[in-house]
C-alpha cells in the first residue's frame, strides 16, 4: 500500500487523518512542521503528501515550491475556508489537488484514490538514464550501479540527474548550482563540491575514476573514460 506523508500542525486534526488513513491501510509518516516536513518529503519515501498551508518555521506554500525542484511527488493542500489565494497558488506551484477545512474523511480518501491513480499511469511512462554500468529510474527514484541499488537524498538525485541528462558536457559549479539548487539559493558556494564528494562517496571506485570527472578551474563531466 502506498505511502502517505501528512504534514500539519493541528495534532488533533493530523491524529484523526492519521487513524483513517491507516484504517485504509495506508502506511502515514506525519511532521508537525514546515521544514522538517520538507525534508522528509525530500527523501522521496513517499507517494502522495497532504500539505498543510499554515505551517511552523516554513509555510506549506514556501515547501510546495522548494519540493517541486526536486520532486513530482503528488501533493493534496489542505487549505483554510475560503483562501481562494492559497487555493491558486498552490495549484499554480505544482499542488495536484486542494481540500478546504473542515473537510468530510470520505472525500479526502476519493481524492487521495484519484490521485494516486493519476500518478500510477504516469509512472508507466517511465525516464531511464544510463551510462555505463549507472543506471537512473527517474519515476521511480531508483539509481543502480551493476545491479546494486544505491541510495541517494533528494539533492543528490538531482544532481546526479542533470548529470545524466548533460552526459559529456563539462558542466560549471555555477550551471549546477542553477539548475539543481535553483536561481535563488544562497548558502555555501562549494555546495556543488560538497554534493559531488557525496555521490563519489557513495558510489564504488570504478564511478570516481571512469565515469565522474572533475575539470579543473571549469567544474565538472560525466563520461566515461577508460584507462584512467
Ligand atoms: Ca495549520
Amino acid at each position: 500500500m502506498p505511502t502517505i506523508l501528512l504534514i500539519e500542525d493541528e495534532e488533533k486534526l493530523a491524529r484523526f487523518i492519521e487513524l483513517e488513513l491507516q484504517h485504509e491501510g495506508y502506511t502515514v509518516i506525519k511532521e508537525f512542521d514546515g521544514r522538517q516536513g520538507l525534508a522528509r518529503a525530500e527523501e522521496g519515501n513517499c507517494d502522495l503528501i497532504l500539505l498543510d498551508i499554515m505551517l511552523p518555521s516554513l509555510n506549506g506554500l514556501e515547501v510546495l515550491r522548494r519540493l517541486r525542484k526536486t520532486r513530482e511527488t503528488p501533493v493534496i493542500m489542505l487549505t483554510a475556508r475560503d483562501a481562494v489565494m492559497d487555493k491558486v497558488t498552490g495549484l499554480d506551484m505544482g499542488a495536484d489537488d486542494y481540500m478546504t477545512k473542515p473537510f468530510s474523511i470520505e472525500e479526502l480518501l476519493a481524492r487521495i484514490r484519484a490521485c494516486l491513480r493519476k500518478q500510477s499511469a504516469v509512472k508507466t511512462e517511465e525516464t531511464l538514464l544510463s551510462l555505463d554500468d549507472l543506471c537512473m529510474d527517474v519515476k521511480r527514484h531508483l539509481v543502480t550501479r551493476n545491479g546494486q541499488e544505491i541510495s541517494l537524498t533528494g539533492r543528490e538525485f538531482a544532481l546526479l540527474q542533470h548529470l545524466l541528462e548533460n552526459q559529456t558536457l563539462v558542466l560549471s559549479r555555477e550551471q549546477l548550482l542553477e539548475s539543481v539548487w535553483g536561481y535563488d539559493y544562497v548558502g555555501e558556494t562549494n555546495i556543488v563540491d560538497v554534493y559531488i564528494r557525496y555521490l563519489r562517496g557513495k558510489m564504488d571506485e570504478g564511478f570516481a575514476h571512469k565515469l565522474l570527472h572533475t575539470v579543473r578551474g571549469v567544474g565538472y563531466t560525466l563520461c566515461r573514460k577508460d584507462g584512467q
